[in-house]
């Protein structure tokens, strides 16, 4: 008798912090769990996905296949201006047809369908082909919490938290700041607000909500949604901390201009900064940031991109991904590479972030507060300096700071004002040359190895829950446990 793999379809959203943990989840389910997973991207996304993520040591690709689906032509549907989140959304929402019918023609049939966040309109293919449909959040269980929260609000609650900027209380969790408040939230008359609220009324429909986290990671959150007297009763269906998933590190980049760079550097002493795949700075912010850099004194990298005014996320879908630049890029201050160039290193746009994460010269992150960007850092043990520009960045950022205690942050939020070069100054000093930098430094270390345990197929927490829904979408489990009478 032929055994056959039990089967996962994946549909991922575009950008890389999406794709890159669904990819890793795939990579987990069919290494680990003997699946066969089938990843769908949009088409723009898929050369990417195969050659970045797939093709590593370690990953049998035999059992992952990843399809591109045509990338729709919205331009009918959405204005030029439209947010970015919007788009990506009818994107996702216009590929279904064409999903519906891959899916069709597959001879062996997935038992598992598990959509990304901006996927979910994608569930009902669940139903029709008799498979079980969970939602995979990329981001964290505190969005998730805030996600499903929120739209259970009575109009008072919501107007006091969106209208008197009071707190939002959540049973069993830390509460919402106004200023943390996602951008989404924020209006009920912008159309943002209305393609998302209602998103957390669906998550109960879905058979489990996976979500990329880890017990220390979220402690509180986690247990208040798998609680069914606190968040449990909204959400109402599992919910599976798995991670954290993240990309590996790719040995075949350790020869890189960059990491030959890093190599001859003292250990932790280097700062990486990044805003992740596409964001963006204004003119004034970048400035500052650089005079800021200069003033530390402290070695860096520094991932940069040409000022945007307006606008935080700007390359989100497709970034500019060329690698060191030769000239000197006309948007920093005057001669700021000349003069930083026996302690820092430019890279124009993109740079191979896990990579540099784990490289032990560095010590300390810059970051947007993408969760995949932090989940990097606290694998590779690296304290921060929180920057949140955008979505659940602000979120991210106070998790980190006040809760973990493994990252500062200015005192005005950076999408809100310009943070000073002054600032900026003493930001970097105080996690690359103080005591403070130090203890978030060890705490950090401590969080790494919890990383590290609960991804343990020996027992770890993430690894159970994941082996949870594996059984769960095993067809020959669960016919072996039925005759059983189980
Ligand atoms: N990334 C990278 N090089 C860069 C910028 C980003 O490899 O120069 C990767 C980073 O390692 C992470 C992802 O892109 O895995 C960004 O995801 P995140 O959730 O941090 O932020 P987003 O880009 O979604 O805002």
């Amino acid at each position: 008798m032929q055994i056959t793999r039990p089967h996962a379809a994946m549909y991922a959203s575009p950008g890389m912090g999406h794709i890159i943990p669904m990819i890793e989840l795939g990579k987990r389910l069919a290494g680990s769990h003997g699946f066969q997973v089938t990843i769908f991207v949009l088409e723009a996304d898929a050369a990417s996905a195969q050659s970045q993520f797939l093709i590593l040591p370690g990953c049998d690709a035999t059992f992952i296949d990843i399809i591109g689906l045509p990338t729709p032509d919205i331009s009918g549907l959405v204005e030029p201006s439209t947010f970015i989140s919007i788009k990506i959304l009818i994107m996702m929402r216009e590929t279904i047809s064409t999903l519906r019918s891959k899916i069709e023609e597959m001879r062996h049939k997935p038992t598992a369908l598990i959509v990304d966040l901006f996927g979910l309109d994608a569930l009902r293919l669940g139903e029709e082909f008799n498979m079980l449909a969970y939602i995979f959040m990329t981001s964290n269980a505190r969005l998730l919490a805030v996600a499903l929260y929120f739209p259970t609000l009575e109009k008072d609650v919501e107007d006091e938290h969106i209208i008197k900027k009071k707190p939002l209380a959540m049973p069993g969790c830390e509460p919402v700041r106004f200023e943390d408040t996602l951008e989404t939230f924020l209006d009920p008359t912008d159309q943002i607000y209305q393609e998302f609220v209602p998103f957390g009324l669906v998550f109960p429909t879905a058979d489990g909500l996976i979500v990329n986290t880890w017990d220390d990671m979220e402690p509180k959150t986690l247990k208040s949604l798998q609680d069914p007297n606190l968040l449990g009763r909204i959400a109402r269906v599992p919910v599976y901390p798995i991670g954290p998933l993240c990309r590996p590190v790719d040995p075949s980049k350790t020869i890189n201009p960059v990491l030959d760079w890093l190599s001859k550097q003292p250990d932790e002493s280097v700062l990486y900064i990044s805003f992740g795949s596409g964001g963006s700075l204004s003119a004034t912010q970048l400035t500052e940031l650089a005079w800021g850099l200069e003033m530390s004194e402290q070695r860096f990298v520094w991932v940069v991109r040409p000022p945007v005014d307006g606008s935080s996320c700007s390359e989100y879908i497709s970034p500019n991904r060329s690698e060191l630049q030769d000239g000197a890029p006309d948007y920093l201050p005057k001669e700021f590479i000349s003069r930083t160039h026996e302690r820092g290193l430019v890279v124009s746009s993109w740079a191979p972030q896990a990579e540099i994460l784990a490289h032990q010269a560095v010590g300390g992150f810059l970051t947007h507060c993408g969760w995949n960007s932090i989940l990097e850092s606290v694998v590779s043990g690296v304290p921060m300096i929180a920057w949140p520009l955008f979505a659940e960045q602000k979120m991210n950022a106070t998790l980190l700071n006040e809760e973990l205690g493994v990252a500062v942050r200015s005192r005005k939020l950076p999408s809100e004002e310009v943070v000073l070069r002054v600032e900026v100054e003493s930001l970097v000093r105080r996690i690359m040359a103080e005591e403070e930098g130090c203890e978030m430094r060890e705490k950090v270390k401590k969080l790494k190895d919890t990383a590290e345990i609960s991804v343990s197929c020996d027992g770890g927490s993430s690894y159970e829950s994941l082996s949870r829904v594996a059984k769960e979408c095993d067809p020959l489990l669960e016919r072996s446990i039925m005759a059983r009478g189980a």
